[in-house]
């Protein structure tokens, strides 16, 4: 049976690119941090890739420290969070901004950094979008940090970040901006300044990279402030912010994707929106809702099944080659309803029989299609189940 991936935001398929590029990585094996040259062949690999992964978030020329590898998006925030709090001095604000549906890589590092004192205020998103008076009503001088997604990974909105940032940075000169551009990089056009965001995660396998690669950007002030510091003790490798042997090979392959994704994203963006329009045309009128926010990135849908379990739907699909997921893979497991479809204003019933549609440029109209047809079926065999 022909298989349809439309899980892309769960993760996405290596490209040939990442693929040719590790395969030639795994020859150039030595340790970076050595001295000889097969170390020095590494570090140039390295240096490469750096420089490559630079461009994709828009800065050609980046200074030492300014790209930081991590084994993954989560640890990337984790760095990025944890990291600024720890650099904390004492008498500094202490209020953390950020939003109510942040991936849990975010949520659950400042639910951390709660316990340890800090005031952290989550934005109501509802329907999609952010509520800019609570965002005014907290840019103060007691802002410390502000953590905000580009793009929600289940319901696809996209939050005005730089326009948040720039409230903060009005409101307290301090302040450091985070980002978690995970879903939003070669989805919708940024780039770190325009972001205007101190800090900006990333993560290789969203982006036809591997999975285990991330990287954090340090924008040059962060790194003269001294506004970061590692959490991982060792041998002092990314410029002594993350210790241990990069991943070279892993790395090597989010470069390559991270250059033919930014060769191909204007072509890429526009190709997915139509997809994404086609599935929400095919749907109008029938019993499914869309939970599409008024600014959306152009590859997920989030949709609402009518009095059908999300799994039960699921497995339908998935009789039928197609794969999508209930919320997201990484909700997948936590008990009870997503919370990041609650602050969007869904019960936690309707919670409960939403699936996630996620494209990549390599879909097809027929894709959809084919998943107009399995969810039309479904509804009809799946409902008479139910009676
Ligand atoms: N942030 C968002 C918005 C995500 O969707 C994900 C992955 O699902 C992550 C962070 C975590 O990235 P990684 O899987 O590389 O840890």
């Amino acid at each position: 049976m022909e298989q349809i991936y439309l899980d892309n935001s769960a993760t996405t398929a290596l490209c040939a690119e990442a693929k040719a590029a590790m395969q030639a990585a795994m020859e150039r094996f030595g340790n970076p941090s050595s001295l000889h040259s097969l170390g020095a062949d590494a570090a140039l690999l390295l240096k490469q890739s750096r420089a490559a992964v630079g461009e994709a978030l828009g800065e050609r020329f980046l200074k030492d420290g300014q790209l930081i590898f991590t084994s993954c998006g989560t640890e990337a925030t984790a760095l990025a969070l944890l990291g600024t709090a720890r650099a904390k001095s004492r008498r500094t604000a202490s209020t953390v901004l950020t939003t109510d549906s942040e991936h849990p890589s975010v949520e659950r590092n400042l639910a951390l950094l709660e316990k340890e004192g800090f005031r952290v205020v989550r934005v109501p998103t509802r329907g999609g979008v952010l509520d800019m008076d609570v965002v005014r009503a907290h840019c103060t001088a007691d802002l410390f940090m502000v953590s905000m997604m580009l793009v929600n990974n289940e319901t696809g909105a996209r939050y005005p970040v730089e326009e948040v940032f720039r409230l903060a940075r009005a409101a307290s000169r301090d302040v450091v901006c985070h980002c978690d551009a995970v879903q939003g990089l070669f989805k919708v056009p940024f780039s770190v300044r325009t972001l205007g965001a101190d800090l900006v995660t990333v993560s290789a396998h969203k982006i036809h990279g591997p999975k285990g690669v991330g990287a954090l950007y340090v924008s040059e002030r962060i790194l003269k402030e001294r506004r970061l510091v590692p959490f991982l003790a060792g041998g002092g490798q990314e410029f002594g912010l993350r210790s241990g042997t990069e991943n070279t090979i892993g790395i090597a392959g989010f470069a390559a994707a991270a250059r033919e994704g930014a060769r191909t994203a204007r072509s890429s963006m526009p190709r997915m929106a139509a997809l994404s329009a086609r599935l929400v045309d095919g749907l109008a009128g029938g019993e499914i809702t869309v939970n599409r926010p008024p600014v959306a990135a152009p590859h997920i849908v989030s949709i609402t099944l009518p009095g059908i379990k999300s799994e039960t739907m699921l497995h339908h699909l998935a009789r039928a080659g197609i794969s999508v997921s209930a919320g997201s893979a990484c909700s997948s497991h936590a008990a009870g309803p997503s919370s990041v479809l609650l602050a969007f204003g869904l019960s936690p019933e309707a919670a409960g029989c939403t699936l996630r549609v996620s494209f990549c440029e390599s879909n097809t109209e027929s894709d959809v299609d084919a998943l107009l047809a399995a969810l039309s079926s479904g509804l009809q065999s799946l409902v008479r189940m139910k009676h």
